[in-house]
């Protein structure tokens, strides 16, 4: 089996949503000193690689550790929008495009968005994000949830950026952000399954995860 990471590294000093404070990393025992490393971490819960469970946007709404983790893995597909321009909105048309006819009910979707060689190490200020309309477009198609290679699903302007969280996780279908999605991922056929297994945080409304997809031969 292998497995191809769609996870960013977490790092001192790095950003995830613009107005969070960057990831602090201190150390707390060093080898030279004590004979262990040890390091203390501070960090938005929605830092790097992570899930949004509906409890994020919505008080009433599944913490991360109420979700199953049965949920967490399952049939990903991938819907190709490296073309989309910075601050693009997609559309349920940019989605029908791209995902042509791929049955979507009960699958994990993932955009990408990102053009080749842009890296992520420091987040777009104007990213192609998905719309509220695009957003109720997935969840009607049943999908399980929705993935996006940028920092949060809904760009980062309001109203559009709460909407379109609004209109994924009160019916019920997390969001998984901050992904990197690597070119190997558009030569294999899908739907490929995913593991996107969320820290345990009790009661938080995100986490974050270690995003793989599953390669078999
Ligand atoms: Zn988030």
């Amino acid at each position: 089996m292998k497995l191809i990471d769609l996870s960013e590294p977490v790092f001192h000093g790095c950003q995830g949503w613009p107005e969070d404070p960057p990831v602090r990393v201190r150390a707390l025992a060093t080898h030279q000193r004590d004979g262990w490393q040890v390091e203390e971490i501070t960090f938005s819960a929605h830092t790097g690689t992570h899930i949004d469970a509906p409890r994020h946007q919505w008080a009433r709404g599944k913490s991360i550790t109420q979700l199953p983790l049965e949920t967490f893995t399952g049939p990903a597909v991938i819907a190709d929008l490296r073309s989309a321009l910075s601050n693009q909105p997609l559309m349920s048309g940019h989605l029908r495009q791209a995902l042509l006819d791929a049955d979507l009910r009960d699958k994990i979707v993932l955009l990408a968005t990102r053009r080749a060689g842009r890296g992520r190490s420091s987040p777009s200020k104007a990213p192609p994000f998905l719309t509220p309309e695009g957003a109720r477009w997935l969840a009607k198609q049943g999908v399980r949830a929705v993935g996006i290679d940028q920092c949060s699903i809904g760009g980062l302007c309001e109203p559009f950026n709460s909407r379109t969280h609004e209109a994924l996780l009160r019916r019920g279908v997390w969001i998984l952000e901050g992904l990197r999605i690597p070119a190997q991922v558009f030569r294999i056929c899908t739907p490929a399954v995913l593991w996107a297994l969320p820290l345990a945080l009790k009661a938080m409304g995100g986490a974050p995860c270690r995003a793989v997809l599953v390669i078999t031969p």
